[in-house]
Protein backbone atom coordinates (compact mmCIF):
# COMPACT_ATOMS: atom_id res chain seq x y z
CA UNK A 1 0.00 0.00 0.00
CA UNK A 2 1.35 3.00 -1.23
CA UNK A 3 2.10 5.74 2.13
CA UNK A 4 -0.76 7.71 2.87
CA UNK A 5 0.67 10.73 5.33
CA UNK A 6 -2.02 12.72 2.96
CA UNK A 7 -4.93 11.21 4.49
CA UNK A 8 -6.94 14.13 6.01
CA UNK A 9 -9.53 13.75 8.88
CA UNK A 10 -12.47 15.86 9.86
CA UNK A 11 -14.86 15.29 12.71
CA UNK A 12 -18.54 14.85 11.86
CA UNK A 13 -21.80 16.33 13.76
CA UNK A 14 -23.15 13.20 16.33
CA UNK A 15 -26.74 14.32 17.28
CA UNK A 16 -28.02 11.99 20.07
CA UNK A 17 -28.97 8.66 18.76
CA UNK A 18 -32.91 9.43 20.06
CA UNK A 19 -33.05 12.90 17.80
CA UNK A 20 -31.57 11.35 14.72
CA UNK A 21 -33.99 8.41 15.23
CA UNK A 22 -36.76 11.12 15.35
CA UNK A 23 -35.78 13.15 12.26
CA UNK A 24 -35.27 10.03 10.09
CA UNK A 25 -38.39 8.48 10.63
CA UNK A 26 -40.04 12.21 9.56
CA UNK A 27 -38.08 12.16 6.22
CA UNK A 28 -38.40 8.50 5.75
CA UNK A 29 -42.45 8.80 6.21
CA UNK A 30 -42.06 11.14 2.87
CA UNK A 31 -40.55 7.89 0.90
CA UNK A 32 -42.17 4.88 2.62
CA UNK A 33 -45.96 4.34 3.59
CA UNK A 34 -44.51 2.76 6.51
CA UNK A 35 -41.33 3.88 8.30
CA UNK A 36 -39.82 3.19 12.34
CA UNK A 37 -36.83 4.36 13.54
CA UNK A 38 -35.77 3.71 17.39
CA UNK A 39 -32.57 3.04 18.88
CA UNK A 40 -32.40 -1.14 20.12
CA UNK A 41 -29.31 -3.20 21.51
CA UNK A 42 -27.57 -4.32 18.19
CA UNK A 43 -28.56 -7.72 16.74
CA UNK A 44 -26.15 -10.50 16.78
CA UNK A 45 -24.53 -9.97 13.67
CA UNK A 46 -22.37 -13.35 13.60
CA UNK A 47 -26.31 -14.86 13.30
CA UNK A 48 -28.52 -15.44 10.37
CA UNK A 49 -28.35 -13.68 7.41
CA UNK A 50 -25.46 -11.24 8.42
CA UNK A 51 -23.01 -14.15 9.77
CA UNK A 52 -20.26 -10.87 10.01
CA UNK A 53 -16.90 -12.09 11.42
CA UNK A 54 -18.17 -9.51 14.70
CA UNK A 55 -21.23 -8.99 17.15
CA UNK A 56 -21.61 -5.42 16.51
CA UNK A 57 -21.31 -2.34 14.70
CA UNK A 58 -20.62 -0.56 17.59
CA UNK A 59 -17.48 1.42 19.50
CA UNK A 60 -15.78 4.64 17.90
CA UNK A 61 -17.46 4.47 14.45
CA UNK A 62 -15.63 6.43 11.67
CA UNK A 63 -16.39 6.22 8.03
CA UNK A 64 -13.51 6.75 5.17
CA UNK A 65 -13.36 6.99 1.70
CA UNK A 66 -10.01 5.67 0.10
CA UNK A 67 -9.10 6.06 -3.92
CA UNK A 68 -12.45 7.50 -5.76
CA UNK A 69 -13.64 6.48 -9.04
CA UNK A 70 -10.64 9.03 -10.61
CA UNK A 71 -8.60 5.78 -10.65
CA UNK A 72 -11.48 4.21 -12.18
CA UNK A 73 -12.38 5.90 -15.15
CA UNK A 74 -11.49 7.67 -17.42
CA UNK A 75 -8.77 4.67 -17.49
CA UNK A 76 -7.93 2.46 -14.94
CA UNK A 77 -5.03 2.22 -12.24
CA UNK A 78 -4.65 -1.19 -11.23
CA UNK A 79 -1.56 0.06 -9.33
CA UNK A 80 -4.34 1.48 -6.93
CA UNK A 81 -4.20 -1.09 -4.27
CA UNK A 82 -4.64 -0.91 -0.38
CA UNK A 83 -4.98 -3.41 2.15
CA UNK A 84 -7.87 -3.20 4.96
CA UNK A 85 -5.34 -4.13 7.90
CA UNK A 86 -3.30 -0.69 6.94
CA UNK A 87 -6.79 1.68 6.46
CA UNK A 88 -7.78 0.09 9.80
CA UNK A 89 -4.21 1.97 10.80
CA UNK A 90 -5.03 5.17 8.51
CA UNK A 91 -8.24 5.01 10.70
CA UNK A 92 -6.83 5.20 14.18
CA UNK A 93 -8.29 1.89 15.06
CA UNK A 94 -6.23 -0.81 14.56
CA UNK A 95 -7.84 -3.88 14.77
CA UNK A 96 -10.98 -2.46 13.09
CA UNK A 97 -14.10 -4.19 12.24
CA UNK A 98 -14.70 -2.70 8.24
CA UNK A 99 -17.70 -2.85 6.16
CA UNK A 100 -18.77 -1.11 2.95
CA UNK A 101 -18.33 -0.78 -0.85
CA UNK A 102 -15.20 -1.30 -2.67
CA UNK A 103 -13.48 -2.70 -6.06
CA UNK A 104 -11.39 -6.07 -5.17
CA UNK A 105 -7.30 -5.74 -6.22
CA UNK A 106 -7.36 -7.24 -9.68
CA UNK A 107 -3.63 -7.99 -8.42
CA UNK A 108 -4.95 -10.56 -5.69
CA UNK A 109 -8.30 -11.34 -7.30
CA UNK A 110 -7.03 -11.92 -10.97
CA UNK A 111 -9.82 -9.78 -11.58
CA UNK A 112 -11.81 -6.76 -11.59
CA UNK A 113 -15.00 -7.04 -9.51
CA UNK A 114 -17.58 -5.50 -7.00
CA UNK A 115 -16.21 -6.17 -3.40
CA UNK A 116 -18.18 -6.35 -0.27
CA UNK A 117 -16.17 -6.08 2.76
CA UNK A 118 -16.91 -7.25 5.96
CA UNK A 119 -13.33 -7.94 7.61
CA UNK A 120 -12.02 -7.97 10.88
CA UNK A 121 -8.66 -6.75 10.47
CA UNK A 122 -5.48 -8.06 12.58
CA UNK A 123 -4.44 -6.36 15.84
CA UNK A 124 -1.98 -7.76 18.44
CA UNK A 125 -3.43 -11.26 20.01
CA UNK A 126 -6.41 -10.81 17.39
CA UNK A 127 -6.42 -12.76 13.61
CA UNK A 128 -7.38 -11.38 10.72
CA UNK A 129 -10.87 -12.80 9.81
CA UNK A 130 -11.59 -12.24 5.80
CA UNK A 131 -15.70 -12.74 5.49
CA UNK A 132 -15.79 -10.35 2.20
CA UNK A 133 -17.62 -10.92 -0.73
CA UNK A 134 -17.06 -10.33 -4.26
CA UNK A 135 -19.15 -10.40 -7.55
CA UNK A 136 -18.09 -10.53 -10.79
CA UNK A 137 -19.96 -11.80 -14.07
CA UNK A 138 -19.79 -14.89 -14.97
CA UNK A 139 -17.78 -15.39 -18.27
CA UNK A 140 -19.71 -18.41 -18.91
CA UNK A 141 -23.22 -17.21 -18.93
CA UNK A 142 -22.21 -13.28 -18.44
CA UNK A 143 -24.76 -13.34 -15.13
CA UNK A 144 -23.81 -12.31 -11.80
CA UNK A 145 -21.41 -15.17 -9.66
CA UNK A 146 -20.60 -13.68 -6.32
CA UNK A 147 -18.20 -15.85 -4.25
CA UNK A 148 -16.90 -15.74 -0.67
CA UNK A 149 -13.60 -15.03 0.40
CA UNK A 150 -11.39 -17.56 1.35
CA UNK A 151 -8.71 -18.17 3.72
CA UNK A 152 -6.44 -17.16 0.40
CA UNK A 153 -7.02 -14.10 0.60
CA UNK A 154 -5.92 -13.66 4.15
CA UNK A 155 -4.17 -10.14 3.26
CA UNK A 156 -7.11 -8.13 2.88
CA UNK A 157 -6.04 -6.34 -0.26
CA UNK A 158 -8.52 -4.31 -2.20
CA UNK A 159 -8.60 -1.61 -5.45
CA UNK A 160 -9.24 1.73 -6.92
CA UNK A 161 -12.04 2.83 -4.28
CA UNK A 162 -13.90 2.03 -1.17
CA UNK A 163 -16.28 3.54 1.09
CA UNK A 164 -15.91 2.12 4.20
CA UNK A 165 -17.61 1.87 7.57
CA UNK A 166 -14.94 0.92 10.69
CA UNK A 167 -16.06 0.35 14.35
CA UNK A 168 -14.74 -1.89 17.34
CA UNK A 169 -17.13 -4.77 16.24
CA UNK A 170 -19.17 -4.36 19.26
CA UNK A 171 -22.50 -4.77 21.26
CA UNK A 172 -24.36 -1.83 21.87
CA UNK A 173 -27.36 0.68 21.24
CA UNK A 174 -27.84 0.78 17.37
CA UNK A 175 -30.38 2.77 15.08
CA UNK A 176 -32.76 0.11 13.65
CA UNK A 177 -34.30 1.32 10.57
CA UNK A 178 -37.62 -0.18 9.26
CA UNK A 179 -39.31 0.84 6.27
CA UNK A 180 -41.98 -0.46 3.97
CA UNK A 181 -43.43 -0.04 0.63
CA UNK A 182 -41.90 2.70 -1.21
CA UNK A 183 -44.09 5.66 -1.99
CA UNK A 184 -41.15 8.05 -3.47
CA UNK A 185 -38.60 8.26 -6.03
CA UNK A 186 -35.26 7.58 -3.35
CA UNK A 187 -33.90 4.40 -2.37
CA UNK A 188 -33.21 3.69 1.24
CA UNK A 189 -30.01 5.20 1.46
CA UNK A 190 -31.03 8.36 -0.88
CA UNK A 191 -33.67 9.05 1.54
CA UNK A 192 -32.00 9.02 4.70
CA UNK A 193 -28.80 10.53 3.35
CA UNK A 194 -31.07 13.70 1.99
CA UNK A 195 -33.20 13.85 5.35
CA UNK A 196 -29.98 14.19 7.08
CA UNK A 197 -29.12 17.06 4.56
CA UNK A 198 -32.03 18.99 4.85
CA UNK A 199 -32.24 18.66 8.95
CA UNK A 200 -28.59 19.69 9.45
CA UNK A 201 -28.63 21.94 6.35
CA UNK A 202 -25.05 23.60 8.11
CA UNK A 203 -23.12 20.35 9.62
CA UNK A 204 -21.60 17.52 8.48
CA UNK A 205 -22.93 13.68 9.05
CA UNK A 206 -22.12 10.43 8.26
CA UNK A 207 -23.54 7.02 8.99
CA UNK A 208 -22.67 3.51 8.37
CA UNK A 209 -24.66 0.30 8.94
CA UNK A 210 -26.19 -2.49 7.36
CA UNK A 211 -29.79 -3.65 6.22
CA UNK A 212 -31.69 -6.56 4.71
CA UNK A 213 -33.45 -6.08 1.90
CA UNK A 214 -36.07 -8.56 3.26
CA UNK A 215 -38.50 -8.53 0.55
CA UNK A 216 -38.67 -7.83 -3.03
CA UNK A 217 -36.37 -7.36 -6.03
CA UNK A 218 -33.49 -4.37 -6.24
CA UNK A 219 -31.54 -3.04 -8.96
CA UNK A 220 -27.70 -3.65 -9.21
CA UNK A 221 -24.23 -3.37 -11.43
CA UNK A 222 -21.24 -5.42 -11.38
CA UNK A 223 -18.23 -4.13 -13.13
CA UNK A 224 -16.95 -6.38 -16.18
CA UNK A 225 -13.81 -8.68 -14.97
CA UNK A 226 -11.31 -6.65 -17.72
CA UNK A 227 -11.18 -3.03 -17.41
CA UNK A 228 -12.34 -0.46 -20.02
CA UNK A 229 -10.42 -0.83 -23.58
CA UNK A 230 -11.29 2.93 -24.05
CA UNK A 231 -11.65 5.64 -21.75
CA UNK A 232 -14.55 6.57 -20.02
CA UNK A 233 -15.64 9.87 -20.39
CA UNK A 234 -19.57 10.32 -19.41
CA UNK A 235 -21.96 9.06 -17.29
CA UNK A 236 -23.48 7.39 -20.38
CA UNK A 237 -19.87 5.73 -20.92
CA UNK A 238 -19.80 4.07 -17.27
CA UNK A 239 -23.62 3.09 -17.60
CA UNK A 240 -23.32 1.16 -21.20
CA UNK A 241 -19.71 0.01 -19.68
CA UNK A 242 -21.19 -1.84 -16.43
CA UNK A 243 -23.46 -4.82 -16.76
CA UNK A 244 -27.19 -4.29 -14.62
CA UNK A 245 -28.81 -6.72 -12.43
CA UNK A 246 -32.54 -7.14 -11.13
CA UNK A 247 -31.36 -9.48 -8.23
CA UNK A 248 -34.08 -10.97 -5.54
CA UNK A 249 -34.21 -10.84 -1.48
CA UNK A 250 -33.22 -11.04 0.85
CA UNK A 251 -30.07 -9.10 -0.01
CA UNK A 252 -28.24 -8.15 2.72
CA UNK A 253 -26.09 -4.66 2.33
CA UNK A 254 -23.46 -3.16 3.50
CA UNK A 255 -23.72 1.40 3.32
CA UNK A 256 -21.83 4.12 3.49
CA UNK A 257 -23.50 7.56 3.34
CA UNK A 258 -22.44 11.14 4.15
CA UNK A 259 -25.26 13.84 4.56
CA UNK A 260 -22.86 16.55 3.13
CA UNK A 261 -19.40 16.84 1.90
CA UNK A 262 -16.96 18.94 3.96
CA UNK A 263 -14.97 19.43 1.01
CA UNK A 264 -13.11 16.12 0.59
CA UNK A 265 -14.01 15.05 -3.10
CA UNK A 266 -16.27 12.17 -1.31
CA UNK A 267 -18.45 9.41 -3.13
CA UNK A 268 -21.71 10.54 -0.75
CA UNK A 269 -22.94 7.03 -0.49
CA UNK A 270 -22.28 3.51 -1.54
CA UNK A 271 -23.42 0.38 -0.68
CA UNK A 272 -22.75 -3.48 -2.03
CA UNK A 273 -24.69 -6.04 -0.94
CA UNK A 274 -24.79 -9.91 -1.05
CA UNK A 275 -26.97 -12.92 -0.60
CA UNK A 276 -27.05 -16.42 -0.10
CA UNK A 277 -28.44 -17.39 -3.11
CA UNK A 278 -25.66 -16.26 -5.16
CA UNK A 279 -26.20 -12.80 -5.92
CA UNK A 280 -24.82 -9.65 -5.00
CA UNK A 281 -23.40 -6.05 -6.27
CA UNK A 282 -23.76 -2.46 -6.14
CA UNK A 283 -27.28 -1.24 -4.75
CA UNK A 284 -29.29 1.21 -6.71
CA UNK A 285 -32.68 0.73 -5.48
CA UNK A 286 -35.76 -1.45 -5.30
CA UNK A 287 -37.53 -2.38 -8.00
CA UNK A 288 -40.26 -3.51 -6.37
CA UNK A 289 -41.70 -0.46 -4.72
CA UNK A 290 -45.00 -1.87 -3.68
CA UNK A 291 -43.58 -4.95 -1.69
CA UNK A 292 -40.66 -4.00 -0.86
CA UNK A 293 -39.66 -4.41 2.64
CA UNK A 294 -36.15 -3.36 4.29
CA UNK A 295 -34.78 -3.99 8.12
CA UNK A 296 -31.69 -2.07 8.93
CA UNK A 297 -29.09 -1.30 11.70
CA UNK A 298 -27.17 2.16 11.55
CA UNK A 299 -24.62 4.42 13.45
CA UNK A 300 -23.04 8.26 12.95
CA UNK A 301 -19.65 8.43 12.74
CA UNK A 302 -17.65 10.67 14.60
CA UNK A 303 -14.71 11.12 11.53
CA UNK A 304 -14.17 10.81 8.35
CA UNK A 305 -10.49 9.94 6.99
CA UNK A 306 -9.99 10.50 3.15
CA UNK A 307 -7.43 8.55 2.09
CA UNK A 308 -5.48 8.91 -1.16
CA UNK A 309 -7.57 11.51 -2.11
CA UNK A 310 -7.16 12.02 -6.23
CA UNK A 311 -5.08 14.93 -7.35
CA UNK A 312 -7.31 15.02 -10.69
CA UNK A 313 -10.98 14.78 -10.21
CA UNK A 314 -14.31 14.33 -12.01
CA UNK A 315 -18.31 13.74 -10.95
CA UNK A 316 -18.14 11.46 -13.09
CA UNK A 317 -19.26 7.46 -12.11
CA UNK A 318 -20.30 8.42 -8.50
CA UNK A 319 -24.30 6.79 -8.39
ZN1 LIG B 1 -20.07 0.24 -5.96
Amino acid sequence: MAPCSSTEKFELHVPPLEQLCEVLQNGLKENFADAQVSVVDCPDLTQDPFQFPVKGICGKPRITDVGGVPYLIPVARPDKVYNMNSVAKEVELPGAFILGAGATSSKAIGMNAELVPLVLTENEGQQVVNGSYYASINPADGKCLQEKYSDKYKDCDFGLLANLYACEGKPGKVIEVKAKRRIGQDSLVTSMRKTLEKRYSDKHLAMGGTFVIQKGEAKIHIMPREFPACPLHTNEDVDAWLKHFNVRAPLICQTVLVSRDPGLDLRVEHTHCFSHHGEGGHYYIDTTPDTVEYLGYFLPAEFIFRVDRPETTHRVGRE
